[in-house]
Protein backbone atom coordinates (compact mmCIF):
# COMPACT_ATOMS: atom_id res chain seq x y z
CA UNK A 1 0.00 0.00 0.00
CA UNK A 2 1.30 3.72 -0.99
CA UNK A 3 0.99 7.32 0.33
CA UNK A 4 -0.23 9.47 -2.53
CA UNK A 5 1.54 12.79 -2.51
CA UNK A 6 0.34 15.75 -4.89
CA UNK A 7 2.36 19.27 -5.11
CA UNK A 8 4.84 20.95 -6.54
CA UNK A 9 7.96 19.55 -7.80
CA UNK A 10 10.10 22.53 -8.69
CA UNK A 11 13.44 24.51 -9.22
CA UNK A 12 14.65 26.63 -5.99
CA UNK A 13 17.35 29.60 -5.72
CA UNK A 14 17.97 30.03 -2.38
CA UNK A 15 19.96 32.40 -0.28
CA UNK A 16 20.48 31.54 3.39
CA UNK A 17 23.48 32.88 5.62
CA UNK A 18 25.47 30.14 4.27
CA UNK A 19 25.69 30.39 1.05
CA UNK A 20 23.56 30.54 -1.93
CA UNK A 21 21.99 28.11 -4.62
CA UNK A 22 21.00 29.34 -7.91
CA UNK A 23 19.24 26.07 -9.18
CA UNK A 24 18.01 23.08 -7.40
CA UNK A 25 15.74 20.23 -7.18
CA UNK A 26 12.79 21.60 -4.69
CA UNK A 27 8.81 22.00 -4.90
CA UNK A 28 6.95 21.02 -1.50
CA UNK A 29 5.34 17.31 -3.06
CA UNK A 30 9.69 16.32 -3.65
CA UNK A 31 10.13 17.40 -0.19
CA UNK A 32 7.13 15.49 1.29
CA UNK A 33 7.95 12.61 -0.81
CA UNK A 34 11.33 12.27 0.42
CA UNK A 35 10.73 12.14 3.73
CA UNK A 36 8.02 10.04 3.47
CA UNK A 37 9.64 7.29 1.70
CA UNK A 38 11.69 6.17 4.05
CA UNK A 39 8.27 5.03 5.97
CA UNK A 40 6.09 4.16 2.90
CA UNK A 41 6.20 3.74 -0.71
CA UNK A 42 5.33 6.64 -2.30
CA UNK A 43 3.51 7.72 -5.52
CA UNK A 44 4.07 11.20 -7.12
CA UNK A 45 1.28 13.55 -8.64
CA UNK A 46 2.80 16.61 -9.87
CA UNK A 47 3.63 18.49 -13.05
CA UNK A 48 7.23 19.48 -14.69
CA UNK A 49 8.65 20.69 -17.94
CA UNK A 50 10.72 19.22 -20.12
CA UNK A 51 13.66 21.09 -18.48
CA UNK A 52 13.45 18.09 -15.43
CA UNK A 53 16.26 16.69 -15.53
CA UNK A 54 17.54 12.91 -15.68
CA UNK A 55 19.34 12.96 -12.30
CA UNK A 56 16.10 14.56 -10.35
CA UNK A 57 13.44 11.92 -11.18
CA UNK A 58 16.53 9.29 -10.79
CA UNK A 59 16.82 10.66 -7.15
CA UNK A 60 13.19 10.54 -6.47
CA UNK A 61 12.71 6.74 -8.59
CA UNK A 62 15.36 5.22 -6.38
CA UNK A 63 13.68 6.38 -3.26
CA UNK A 64 10.44 4.31 -3.83
CA UNK A 65 9.20 7.08 -5.25
CA UNK A 66 6.48 6.03 -8.57
CA UNK A 67 6.51 8.50 -10.67
CA UNK A 68 3.54 7.53 -12.89
CA UNK A 69 1.40 10.83 -11.91
CA UNK A 70 4.60 12.87 -12.78
CA UNK A 71 3.49 14.80 -15.93
CA UNK A 72 6.15 16.37 -18.06
CA UNK A 73 4.86 18.97 -20.53
CA UNK A 74 6.85 19.25 -23.87
CA UNK A 75 8.12 22.43 -24.33
CA UNK A 76 6.83 23.45 -20.70
CA UNK A 77 9.80 24.83 -18.35
CA UNK A 78 9.42 23.43 -14.39
CA UNK A 79 8.23 25.96 -11.49
CA UNK A 80 10.49 28.26 -10.55
CA UNK A 81 10.81 29.76 -6.67
CA UNK A 82 13.39 31.82 -5.38
CA UNK A 83 13.45 33.19 -2.14
CA UNK A 84 16.53 34.91 0.54
CA UNK A 85 16.49 34.20 4.26
CA UNK A 86 17.08 36.52 7.07
CA UNK A 87 20.23 36.14 9.64
CA UNK A 88 17.97 34.22 11.97
CA UNK A 89 16.45 32.64 9.20
CA UNK A 90 13.18 32.87 10.84
CA UNK A 91 11.93 34.83 8.04
CA UNK A 92 12.24 33.99 4.25
CA UNK A 93 11.36 36.94 1.32
CA UNK A 94 9.99 35.31 -2.08
CA UNK A 95 12.21 37.52 -4.79
CA UNK A 96 10.38 35.09 -7.83
CA UNK A 97 7.99 32.65 -8.47
CA UNK A 98 7.74 31.68 -12.25
CA UNK A 99 4.66 29.40 -12.17
CA UNK A 100 5.65 28.23 -15.39
CA UNK A 101 3.62 24.49 -16.17
CA UNK A 102 2.46 24.64 -12.59
CA UNK A 103 -0.17 27.37 -14.05
CA UNK A 104 -1.76 25.19 -15.51
CA UNK A 105 -1.60 22.00 -13.46
CA UNK A 106 -4.49 19.87 -13.41
CA UNK A 107 -3.58 16.63 -11.30
CA UNK A 108 -5.10 13.49 -12.90
CA UNK A 109 -4.62 10.25 -11.09
CA UNK A 110 -2.80 7.62 -12.97
CA UNK A 111 -5.44 4.75 -12.24
CA UNK A 112 -3.16 2.57 -10.27
CA UNK A 113 -3.08 5.23 -7.97
CA UNK A 114 -6.74 5.70 -7.18
CA UNK A 115 -7.07 2.86 -4.73
CA UNK A 116 -4.58 3.65 -2.67
CA UNK A 117 -5.37 4.14 0.88
CA UNK A 118 -3.27 7.10 2.04
CA UNK A 119 -2.96 10.64 0.63
CA UNK A 120 -1.27 13.95 1.00
CA UNK A 121 -2.24 17.02 0.12
CA UNK A 122 -0.12 19.83 -0.62
CA UNK A 123 -0.59 23.17 -0.77
CA UNK A 124 -2.10 24.34 -4.01
CA UNK A 125 -5.67 25.43 -5.21
CA UNK A 126 -8.20 23.85 -2.74
CA UNK A 127 -10.58 23.03 -5.67
CA UNK A 128 -7.49 20.73 -7.52
CA UNK A 129 -7.44 19.05 -3.71
CA UNK A 130 -11.05 18.47 -3.47
CA UNK A 131 -11.08 16.92 -6.99
CA UNK A 132 -7.89 14.80 -6.37
CA UNK A 133 -9.64 13.28 -3.22
CA UNK A 134 -12.86 12.84 -4.95
CA UNK A 135 -10.65 10.46 -7.49
CA UNK A 136 -9.71 8.63 -4.33
CA UNK A 137 -12.61 6.25 -3.09
CA UNK A 138 -11.01 4.03 -0.35
CA UNK A 139 -9.02 6.63 1.34
CA UNK A 140 -8.58 5.54 4.81
CA UNK A 141 -6.05 8.80 5.48
CA UNK A 142 -5.97 11.96 3.85
CA UNK A 143 -4.36 15.47 5.13
CA UNK A 144 -2.60 18.21 3.62
CA UNK A 145 -1.61 21.82 4.25
CA UNK A 146 -2.05 24.99 2.93
CA UNK A 147 -0.96 28.79 2.96
CA UNK A 148 -2.35 32.19 3.46
CA UNK A 149 -2.97 32.92 0.31
CA UNK A 150 -5.69 30.39 -0.09
CA UNK A 151 -6.97 31.38 3.29
CA UNK A 152 -7.68 34.90 2.81
CA UNK A 153 -8.21 34.88 -1.10
CA UNK A 154 -9.89 31.41 -1.52
CA UNK A 155 -11.76 30.38 2.03
CA UNK A 156 -15.11 29.56 0.85
CA UNK A 157 -13.44 26.64 -1.28
CA UNK A 158 -10.80 25.96 1.12
CA UNK A 159 -13.60 25.33 3.96
CA UNK A 160 -15.16 23.12 1.92
CA UNK A 161 -12.11 20.83 1.16
CA UNK A 162 -11.03 20.44 4.66
CA UNK A 163 -14.10 19.56 5.53
CA UNK A 164 -13.16 16.00 4.47
CA UNK A 165 -10.09 15.92 5.90
CA UNK A 166 -8.54 13.69 8.65
CA UNK A 167 -5.69 16.32 9.30
CA UNK A 168 -4.60 19.90 8.96
CA UNK A 169 -1.02 20.59 8.97
CA UNK A 170 -0.30 24.25 8.97
CA UNK A 171 1.97 27.01 10.71
CA UNK A 172 0.84 29.11 12.95
CA UNK A 173 -0.23 32.41 11.56
CA UNK A 174 -2.05 30.45 9.34
CA UNK A 175 -3.67 29.10 12.44
CA UNK A 176 -4.08 32.01 13.43
CA UNK A 177 -5.37 33.81 10.23
CA UNK A 178 -8.26 30.42 9.63
CA UNK A 179 -9.65 30.48 12.58
CA UNK A 180 -9.73 34.51 13.72
CA UNK A 181 -8.24 33.24 17.14
CA UNK A 182 -4.81 35.09 17.89
CA UNK A 183 -4.57 32.18 21.35
CA UNK A 184 -3.55 29.06 19.87
CA UNK A 185 -5.68 26.57 21.72
CA UNK A 186 -8.80 29.21 20.71
CA UNK A 187 -7.05 28.67 17.37
CA UNK A 188 -6.97 25.09 17.19
CA UNK A 189 -11.14 24.55 18.69
CA UNK A 190 -11.77 26.89 16.14
CA UNK A 191 -10.15 24.86 13.52
CA UNK A 192 -11.58 21.12 15.04
CA UNK A 193 -14.96 22.43 14.42
CA UNK A 194 -14.34 22.91 10.57
CA UNK A 195 -13.98 19.52 10.02
CA UNK A 196 -10.55 18.06 10.49
CA UNK A 197 -10.00 15.42 13.35
CA UNK A 198 -6.47 16.01 13.74
CA UNK A 199 -4.52 19.44 13.53
CA UNK A 200 -1.15 19.89 13.85
CA UNK A 201 0.52 22.78 14.14
CA UNK A 202 4.14 23.64 12.96
CA UNK A 203 6.38 26.08 14.74
CA UNK A 204 9.50 26.45 12.88
CA UNK A 205 12.46 26.09 15.37
CA UNK A 206 10.04 26.06 17.87
CA UNK A 207 8.73 22.60 17.55
CA UNK A 208 4.82 21.27 16.90
CA UNK A 209 1.54 20.91 18.81
CA UNK A 210 -0.69 18.49 18.17
CA UNK A 211 -4.39 18.89 18.66
CA UNK A 212 -7.65 16.63 18.94
CA UNK A 213 -10.83 17.55 20.69
CA UNK A 214 -10.01 15.47 23.50
CA UNK A 215 -6.33 16.24 24.05
CA UNK A 216 -3.16 18.16 22.78
CA UNK A 217 0.53 17.30 22.64
CA UNK A 218 3.56 20.02 22.14
CA UNK A 219 6.92 18.12 21.03
CA UNK A 220 9.88 20.77 21.08
CA UNK A 221 12.07 21.72 17.93
CA UNK A 222 15.21 19.68 17.70
CA UNK A 223 18.31 21.86 18.64
CA UNK A 224 20.34 21.99 15.53
CA UNK A 225 24.13 22.84 15.68
CA UNK A 226 24.14 23.85 12.12
CA UNK A 227 21.27 24.68 10.88
CA UNK A 228 21.89 25.60 6.28
CA UNK A 229 18.85 25.69 4.98
CA UNK A 230 15.16 25.39 6.26
CA UNK A 231 13.58 25.33 2.81
CA UNK A 232 11.12 22.51 2.66
CA UNK A 233 11.16 21.57 6.28
CA UNK A 234 7.71 21.98 7.02
CA UNK A 235 7.01 19.60 3.90
CA UNK A 236 9.58 17.62 5.49
CA UNK A 237 7.94 17.26 8.49
CA UNK A 238 4.45 16.34 6.66
CA UNK A 239 6.25 13.57 5.11
CA UNK A 240 7.03 12.16 8.32
CA UNK A 241 4.13 12.76 9.80
CA UNK A 242 1.71 10.96 7.23
CA UNK A 243 4.67 8.53 6.12
CA UNK A 244 4.68 6.94 9.79
CA UNK A 245 1.40 6.77 10.34
CA UNK A 246 0.81 5.05 6.89
CA UNK A 247 3.66 2.79 7.29
CA UNK A 248 1.93 1.20 10.19
CA UNK A 249 -0.39 -0.70 8.38
CA UNK A 250 -3.01 -1.16 10.85
CA UNK A 251 -6.14 -0.91 8.62
CA UNK A 252 -7.43 1.02 10.75
CA UNK A 253 -8.71 4.68 10.29
CA UNK A 254 -6.55 7.48 12.08
CA UNK A 255 -9.72 9.01 13.57
CA UNK A 256 -9.54 5.81 15.99
CA UNK A 257 -5.90 5.58 15.95
CA UNK A 258 -4.43 5.66 19.54
CA UNK A 259 -2.67 9.06 20.81
CA UNK A 260 -0.02 7.59 21.38
CA UNK A 261 0.83 6.72 17.44
CA UNK A 262 -0.44 10.11 17.03
CA UNK A 263 2.94 11.74 19.06
CA UNK A 264 5.62 9.26 17.81
CA UNK A 265 4.05 10.95 14.60
CA UNK A 266 4.74 14.55 15.51
CA UNK A 267 7.75 12.71 16.68
CA UNK A 268 9.00 11.21 13.46
CA UNK A 269 7.85 14.72 11.35
CA UNK A 270 10.43 16.88 13.50
CA UNK A 271 13.19 14.66 12.95
CA UNK A 272 12.59 14.53 9.18
CA UNK A 273 11.92 18.35 9.13
CA UNK A 274 14.78 18.91 10.99
CA UNK A 275 17.49 16.81 8.99
CA UNK A 276 16.05 19.20 5.93
CA UNK A 277 17.58 21.71 7.45
CA UNK A 278 21.54 20.23 7.54
CA UNK A 279 21.73 20.71 4.25
CA UNK A 280 20.53 22.74 1.14
CA UNK A 281 18.04 21.73 -0.92
CA UNK A 282 17.30 17.94 -0.72
CA UNK A 283 20.88 17.13 -0.29
CA UNK A 284 20.76 15.85 2.89
CA UNK A 285 18.35 13.28 1.56
CA UNK A 286 20.97 11.89 -0.88
CA UNK A 287 22.42 9.87 2.22
CA UNK A 288 20.34 9.84 5.09
CA UNK A 289 19.82 5.98 6.67
CA UNK A 290 17.16 4.77 8.39
CA UNK A 291 19.41 4.21 11.68
CA UNK A 292 20.17 8.21 12.19
CA UNK A 293 16.34 9.06 11.67
CA UNK A 294 15.65 6.28 14.40
CA UNK A 295 18.42 7.65 16.59
CA UNK A 296 17.55 10.93 16.24
CA UNK A 297 13.78 9.85 17.02
CA UNK A 298 15.48 8.18 20.53
CA UNK A 299 17.00 11.33 20.87
CA UNK A 300 13.75 13.52 21.05
CA UNK A 301 12.51 10.29 23.25
CA UNK A 302 15.11 11.05 26.11
CA UNK A 303 15.58 14.79 25.95
CA UNK A 304 11.05 14.70 26.42
CA UNK A 305 11.21 12.73 29.35
CA UNK A 306 10.90 13.95 32.57
P1 LIG B 1 8.58 25.17 2.74
O1 LIG B 1 9.94 25.69 3.08
O2 LIG B 1 8.22 23.94 3.53
O3 LIG B 1 7.52 26.22 2.78
O4 LIG B 1 8.62 24.67 1.21
C1 LIG B 1 9.37 25.33 0.25
C2 LIG B 1 9.10 24.69 -1.11
O5 LIG B 1 7.82 25.12 -1.57
C3 LIG B 1 10.11 25.14 -2.15
O6 LIG B 1 10.83 24.02 -2.59
C4 LIG B 1 9.29 25.75 -3.29
O7 LIG B 1 9.64 25.24 -4.55
C5 LIG B 1 7.86 25.41 -2.96
N1 LIG B 1 6.96 26.53 -3.22
C6 LIG B 1 7.20 27.85 -3.07
N2 LIG B 1 6.13 28.60 -3.41
C7 LIG B 1 5.16 27.73 -3.80
C8 LIG B 1 3.81 27.85 -4.29
N3 LIG B 1 3.23 29.05 -4.47
N4 LIG B 1 3.12 26.73 -4.54
C9 LIG B 1 3.69 25.52 -4.37
N5 LIG B 1 4.95 25.33 -3.94
C10 LIG B 1 5.69 26.40 -3.66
Amino acid sequence: MSLVVVGSVAYDGVKTPHGKVDRMLGGSATYTSLAAAYFVPVKLVAVVGDDFAHQDSDLLASRQVDLEGLDRVAGGRTFFWQGVYSSDMNDRATLRTDLNVFAGFNPKLPESYRSEPYLFLGNIQPSLQKMVRAQMPGLKLTGGDTMNYWIEDFRPALLETIREWDFLLINDSEARLLSGERNLRRAAAAILEMGPHTLVIKRGEFGALLFRRDMHFAAPGYLLDTLIDPTGAGDCFAGGFIGYLAGRETGSPLADADVTELRRAVIYGSVMGSFCCEQFGVDRFRTLRREEIDARYQEFVNCMAF
